[in-house]
């Protein structure tokens, strides 16, 4: 019931900064009420030797960054954040690892559909490899239609919930447009996901065929859009730097930034490079159509 996300552009921070960003959102979000919760963060090629989520993956498929780490729990947040921290000294990884530029997200579910469980938890997978992944508040009501039909194209389920459809929708859709020679963006894939989706959502995704960059959107449920810009003392180049955030309540963005702003229904928020683009979407016409929104915040 409460969605955090982090992203850093040109910040040189640890990956123990980064997931105490993230803990701290989620502790934050935590009187929404909440069963379970998870974060996603990266990781480098080296850390993850031996320690992927590769069962039944065969090799990576060619992207430019590892796959993600995923950590999922059922309980307390706190119980996350003790297994985190655990699995990460068992995995020999530093968690002083510097990042330039880094994309993690985190969830607290309060469970709507399936039981509390870490295999219910979000971020929801793609698959293997975690090709895409989705943290989600609400319910997706025509859920079964969608997983019917993933079934049928071989996508295979592993949780009760309805947010699943949504990152394996993500990678078939990925994988159908990129059958041609053509790249298609990541704001292109998700906003034909959200054209498929019937219910009320607040969604962020992440995906190692785009690294460092997040995509946020929202119909009926609550999204936040924080950016802090950094001093000159922070940055590592001369290029700007800054700090992005999306949340389901301002309570958690207020300690970072005073500058944000409510996303609305259909709006794509990609953000990547320490930009924001903002494109709302018509669904109600065949092709939907976008008008770009100036951030102002
Ligand atoms: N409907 C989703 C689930 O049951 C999300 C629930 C929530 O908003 O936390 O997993």
């Amino acid at each position: 019931c409460g969605i955090f996300a982090y992203l850093n552009h040109n910040v040189e921070r640890e990956r123990g900064h980064i997931l105490e960003v993230l803990f701290n959102g989620l502790r934050r979000l935590e009187y929404r009420g909440y069963d379970s919760s998870g974060v996603a963060i990266d990781a480098d090629r080296s850390s993850r030797n031996g320690t992927a989520r590769e069962e039944g993956g065969g090799a990576p498929p060619p992207y430019a960054v590892a796959p993600p780490l995923v950590f999922r729990r059922e309980g307390k947040i706190e119980s996350l954040v003790g297994s985190v921290y655990a699995e990460v000294d068992a995995m020999h990884m530093s968690l002083d690892e510097q990042f330039l530029v880094h994309a993690g997200i985190a969830h607290t579910r309060w469970a709507t559909h399936g039981v509390p469980s870490t295999r219910n938890s979000h971020p929801q997978s793609s698959g293997p490899w975690d090709e895409f992944l989705v943290v989600h508040n609400g319910i997706i009501t025509n859920y079964e239609v969608l997983k019917e039909t993933l079934i049928r194209h071989g996508f295979t389920f592993e949780s009760e919930t309805d947010t699943e459809v949504i990152p394996k929708l993500a990678k078939f859709l990925f994988d159908k447009a990129n059958d041609g020679e053509g790249h298609v963006t990541f704001s292109q894939v998700v906003t034909e996901v959200i054209r498929q989706l019937e219910g009320a959502f607040a969604l962020i995704f992440k995906s190692p065929h785009y690294p460092n960059e997040l995509i946020g959107c929202k119909r009926g449920s609550t999204l936040i859009l924080g950016v802090k810009e950094l001093s000159a003392e922070d940055s590592v180049t001369t290029s700007k730097s800054k700090e992005l955030f999306f949340s389901s309540d301002v309570c958690a963005i207020v300690e970072h930034t005073k500058n944000y702003l409510a996303i609305e229904d259909n709006e794509v928020v990609h953000i990547m490079d320490g930009n924001v683009q903002i494109l709302k979407f018509d669904y109600s016409k065949e092709k939907p159509a976008s008008v770009q929104r100036a951030l102002s915040v």
